[in-house]
Parts: structure tokens; C-alpha cells; sequence
């Protein structure tokens, strides 16, 4: 059976001596992975039509058992090149793509990851991001798998804890803790001062990347909210800490006054 989608490109691997293995994100079957027979023959038809941050065009047999599938045929719709020429916003696609295929669901509806998807790398394609865009967009990709971190209330007795409270995130919980429960929890946690908790509650309510441009985080906030979404993350089995930290490392950087 053939099926056609929108798919963004998130990985391309080399499948055999002439083919590539393709890892693709879609609103309707989730993560999908593709293998393109003779992708890198001189002649063949999918030559130019898919490369990473593109969105695509894509027709393919579904292999009914699951697993890999094949391509039909593949159209560019989208190819964002623009994010070649800025080294930040290739650093930082790169990851975020490599995230995405770490956490996505395959064979389920995904559209507010496509969604969050394909809005960040259409930012990335036009302005180099600062490190708050990795951590906002590793917010809302929480939000959007059905993950949101709990900010507002403890997550042990459910009592509303005060903006101006600094409390311990468990990781364990996915959430706050109030200072009662406090003291008889014995999970790890990364401490979250009111500053951190009013910027995370506003990124969570924020579905555009600009937010996040427009955040500057200090030392102290740049390292709890770097705790806690690594931690998270590999809770998750989706955490690359040393790709991540070289792309922190990298967007730690001056921006300076000619980039866009
Ligand atoms: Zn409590």
C-alpha cells in the first residue's frame, strides 16, 4: 500500500553501498524511517530531493508488520538551506533533529511535535538562536509528547506551591516538590529558584522561538535549566549529553552585532 505525506528529514544514514536509510518526522504516522534504494546512484531521482531540515514531499510502501519502509518518491517542499549558511542554527538543527528522532513515537499522530518541528527550524532558517531556544524548545518537545513538567503544584500532595518559593524538581515525580513533602522525599532533584520556575511557566505557554531569542539566561539559570532538561531527557532514554554540551558550548559565544 502506498501512502503519501509531509515528512521533515531528521537523519540520513548510508543503507548498503548505494542506498541511504532515512529517519523522517510526520504529523500523521509519527517517526519514520525510509530506506531510498539507490539514493546515491549518479542518476537516481531522489538525487537533490531530501537532505537534513528539509520538508518533504514523501510517497512510500508501508510495510503493514512495522519496521523500515520503503520510498516511492520524494519532492522537496521546504529545504530551509539558508540554516547552511548560519553555523549556530546548523549546530543547533542538528541537534534538535537528533532529539526529535531520539524521542518521537513511531506509528502514532505527532502533530504537535511536526508541528513544533517545522516552526523551529523555519526560526533557524531565519535567525541564529541564542541557548535559551534549546531549552525552550526542549520544554515545549516535553509538552508536546504529553510530558509537561509539573511548575505550579507539588507533585506528592498536590498543594499549590508560590511563584516566589524556590523548590527541588524530582525527577523521579516529573515536577515540584513543597517543603513539606520536602523533607520525606529522597529523590534526585535540580533546584529551581522563582526566577527559573516564571521563565519556564512562560516559555509553557509560549509556542514561538522568538520568546526563547529574547531570553538571556544568567550563569546560575543556564545551569539549572541545563540540569534539569538533560536529567529529564535521559530519563526519557533521549538524552546526548556530549552533543549538547558541544552545542551549548558552541551558542555560549558572543552573538555579536552582524548576525540576524
Ligand atoms: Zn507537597
Amino acid at each position: 500500500m502506498i501512502e503519501k505525506t509531509e515528512a521533515v528529514t531528521l537523519r540520513v544514514v548510508p543503507f548498503s553501498e548505494t542506498s541511504h536509510m532515512v529517519t523522517w518526522l510526520t504529523p500523521g504516522y509519527g517517526k519514520l524511517t525510509t530506506v531510498i534504494k539507490g539514493a546515491m546512484r549518479p542518476k537516481s531521482p531522489f538525487l537533490g530531493q531530501y537532505d537534513l531540515f528539509y520538508t518533504c514531499e514523501l510517497l512510500f510502501y508501508i510495510r503493514s508488520r512495522g519496521g523500515v519502509h520503503i520510498a516511492r518518491e520524494c519532492a522537496p517542499i521546504l529545504p530551509r538551506k539558508s540554516i547552511r549558511t548560519f553555523w549556530r542554527s546548523s549546530v543547533c538543527a542538528s541537534y534538535l533533529c537528533d532529539l526529535l528522532a531520539r524521542v518521537s513515537l513511531e506509528h502514532a499522530e505527532q502533530t504537535d511535535v511536526y508541528m513544533l518541528a517545522t516552526d523551529t527550524l523555519n526560526f533557524l532558517a531565519q535567525r541564529q538562536p541564542r541557548e535559551a531556544l534549546v531549552f525552550w524548545f526542549e520544554l515545549r518537545l516535553l509538552q508536546a509528547i504529553g510530558l509537561s513538567p509539573r511548575l505550579d503544584s507539588c507533585t506528592v500532595c498536590r498543594t499549590n506551591v508560590p511563584q516566589t518559593e524556590t523548590v527541588p524538581f524530582s525527577h523521579q515525580n516529573g515536577g515540584i516538590v513543597c517543603g513539606s513533602c520536602r523533607s520525606r522525599s529522597n529523590t534526585s532533584a535540580t533546584i529551581l529558584t522563582p526566577d527559573v520556575r516564571a521563565t519556564l511557566n512562560a516559555w509553557s505557554r509560549a509556542p514561538s522561538p522568538r520568546i526563547a531569542h529574547n531570553t538571556l539566561c544568567s550563569p546560575q539559570q543556564h545551569f539549572a535549566l541545563c540540569e534539569l532538561f538533560d536529567i529529564m531527557f535521559d530519563h526519557l532514554g533521549g538524552s546526548n549529553t556530549a552533543h549538547r554540551q558541544v552545542l551549548l558550548d558552541t551558542l555560549s559565544f558572543d552573538l555579536g552585532r552582524s548576525t540576524p
